[in-house]
This record gives structure tokens, sequence and C-alpha cells, in this order.
């Protein structure tokens, strides 16, 4: 190799046919904001707790670390291709037909998919702002633009994000409880929102708390996309089921979209392991009632301290509560994590913190009394 050959490392550096000498990336990837995952405390003396990633503090379900580990003896073997005895477990337990139903790497797995079957570069997606972090990231991996409509009380404002609709928008994400403030959107408003929203727009329902809800207003997906054909729902079993770490969430829809989901999957992405998982979850319909009964009690003594303290939170149905706290957003975090608890800060907005062991939740309201 010559000199005059010499690869040039440089970003814009060209080579001797003139091309560029790294490979050519999707203009959307560059700049993409990176995903900021929860800490994990620091190992040190004290107790420590991570209340950063909404996660579940109890450990598995009965029966579901069996099942795990009774997979776990197979995974020389590729994995059933289509979780066909997930798919069944979860028609009966939900009630709906299998065609309606597609599964994914989490529901942020699926939510990746359901960008990929309807928007690309010039067509518009959007969403409440603040809600859940993956959707701008997840758009601009789309090549699709992001169209953030400011919340209203820590509520979506779904009156400004249907006027926000033009011929452009090909998805709307409404989360219900919405990440990170825990508002909720009631059956009524969602109707009415509904009702504007063009037929051939899909509107994606965002249940990945829904388990944590006890307000009756609310809207149940699985309710509405039985008539609307525009409508898709996203679960998880990474929260009440307490199976985050095995990556596996899934939608329900009508049979075009839950088909056209099922069609772009990443090719046995769901593994065998997270399939018998959720099995067995989907079992244990009691122990998860009473561990989520559990932790909605502990989320009502919580909310209840904070108030005590004068703290301001906003009405939350999910597991985990939003502290607007502006300016003193990083400093409760570092305040928060001397105290032995990770919490999930948006610096200059906020901070959400995780309902999660009685003990962690003390910590983290002691501190919260200290700001308030
Ligand atoms: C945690 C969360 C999810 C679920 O993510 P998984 O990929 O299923 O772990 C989906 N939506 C929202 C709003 C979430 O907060």
């Amino acid at each position: 190799m010559s000199d005059t050959n010499a690869t040039d490392t440089g970003a814009t550096g060209t080579n001797s046919t003139g091309a560029a000498s790294e490979p050519r990336l999707r203009a959307a990837v560059a700049g993409l904001p990176a995903y900021k995952a929860g800490k994990a405390p620091a190992p040190g003396q004290g107790p420590s707790y991570k209340l950063a990633s909404n996660e579940n503090p109890y450990p598995p379900l009965p029966g579901v670390l069996e099942a795990a580990t009774a997979a776990a003896g197979s995974i020389n073997r590729y994995p059933d291709f289509a979780s066909s005895a997930l798919l069944n477990e979860l028609s009966g337990y939900y009630d709906v037909p299998v065609e309606h139903l597609a599964v994914g790497t989490g529901s942020v797995g699926v939510a990746q998919q359901l960008l990929q079957v309807t928007a690309g570069p010039g067509d518009e997606v959007v969403y409440a702002w603040r809600s859940f972090e993956a959707y701008p990231i997840l758009t601009q991996i789309a090549g699709a633009t992001s169209i953030q409509v400011p919340l209203r009380d820590e509520k979506h404002d779904l009156d400004a994000m249907a006027d926000a609709i033009t011929e452009r928008t090909r998805l709307i994400f409404v989360c219900t409880p919405n990440n990170p403030t825990g508002t909720v959107v009631h059956r009524a408003e969602l109707e009415r929102f509904l009702d504007r929203v063009p037929s051939d727009v899909l509107v994606v329902i965002d249940e990945a708390y829904r388990e944590f809800n006890r307000d009756p207003e609310v809207v149940d997906g699985l309710e509405l996309y039985r008539d609307r054909a525009n409508v898709c729902v996203l679960r998880t079993f990474s929260k009440a089921y307490g199976l985050a770490g095995l990556r596996i969430g899934f939608a329900v829809a009508q049979p075009p979209v839950a088909a056209a989901l099922r069609a772009c999957a990443v090719p046995f992405g769901v593994n065998l392991v997270a399939q018998a998982a959720a099995v067995a979850s989907l079992r244990a319909r009691d122990a998860l009632a009473e561990r989520v009964d559990a932790l909605v009690a502990e989320r009502t003594r919580v909310l209840a301290a904070l108030r005590a303290h004068g703290v301001e939170v906003p009405h939350t149905e999910a597991n985990f509560y939003w502290l607007r706290l502006g300016d003193a957003t990083e400093k409760f975090a570092a305040a928060c994590e001397e105290a032995g608890v990770t919490v999930r800060p948006f610096a200059g907005e906020g901070v959400r913190v995780t309902i999660g062991e009685p003990e962690a939740n003390d910590l983290a309201v002691a501190v919260a009394a200290r700001f308030a």
C-alpha cells in the first residue's frame, strides 16, 4: 500500500476513489440522544437501594424461577419462533384472539417495531412531553420527526395533541400512567381524542404501568382497541410482573397491525427463558395481585408521608412518583445517593422516584422532606 493510498481515519477523509473513508451511517443516527439507564447504587457501607428504573422490588413470582431454570436447560436450541405457548396463554388471560397479539423484546422492542411499520423520513410522531424517554430515540432511529406536545398540569394535553396532527402524522403515543409524572388518561377524554384522530393514524396506548392503576375512570386499552382498528395497546412483563431483566413485552391490536409487527420482529428475539417465565408469571395471577396490591398500599403510604412533610407531588397511579424540583433536581438526586438510594433525575426538570422497599422509600421521603 503506497502512502498516498493510506487510510485517513478522519471523519471527513476520502480515499483514492474519492469516497468517504468511513462507513456511511444514516443521518438519523448522528446525534441520537442516549437512553439514560437508571443508576445502580454504588457499593459501599450501609444499605443501598435502586429507585431509579421503576423495577419491581420483589423476587420472581412463585413457579417462575423454576420455569426459567428448566427452560435454561435448552439454551442450545433456538426458542419457539412464534412464541406459541405464550401467545396462547396471553390469549386466554386477556381474552383476546391470538391473531391480535405480537410479542417483542420488552415493550420498547415492540414500540420500535411499531415505528418501523408506520413511520419513516418525512413522517411525524406525536407524543406528550415529558413522557417516556424512549419515544424520541425510537422516532429518530426510524428517521421520522418528533412532535412533542407539552404536558399540562403534568398530564397529557389531548386537545393540543389532536391539534398537532397533520397529514404527515403516522403514529401517536399515549402513555398512561405517564412515565415520569404518574398521571393518567381517562376513558372519556381518550374517546373524544380518538374521534378527532384520522382512522389511518395509529394510536399506541402505552400501558406499562396498567396493573398499578386504581382509578376506575382510567382507560383500558384492551376495551378500546376492539372497535378501533387504529388503536394498539402496549403491555410489558417488566414492571408489575418483575421480569425486567428478561426483556419481554407485547402488543394487542387488530390483525393488520399485529401481523405487521410479527412480520418485522427480530427473528427469535424473545428468548426461551423469557417465554417460559412469562407463561409461568401469567399462571401466578393471585400472587401477582397480592404484590401489586402491596405496592399500591405502599404508594398510598409514601404519598401521604410526602404531603405530611409539605412536599408537592402529583397524584400517581404508577409504581413511582414525580417531584418537579427544577433547578434543585441534581442536588436532590445527589442527596438521595448520599442517603443510600438512587433515583432518576431529569436535569433542570424533576426527579422520578420508584416505589420500592419500604426502607428505601423512607430514605427518599426523608430527603424530600428536607427539600420541601
Ligand atoms: C418501562 C416502560 C416500558 C417497558 O419497557 P420494557 O421494554 O418492556 O422493559 C414501556 N413504556 C413505558 C412508558 C415504560 O416506562
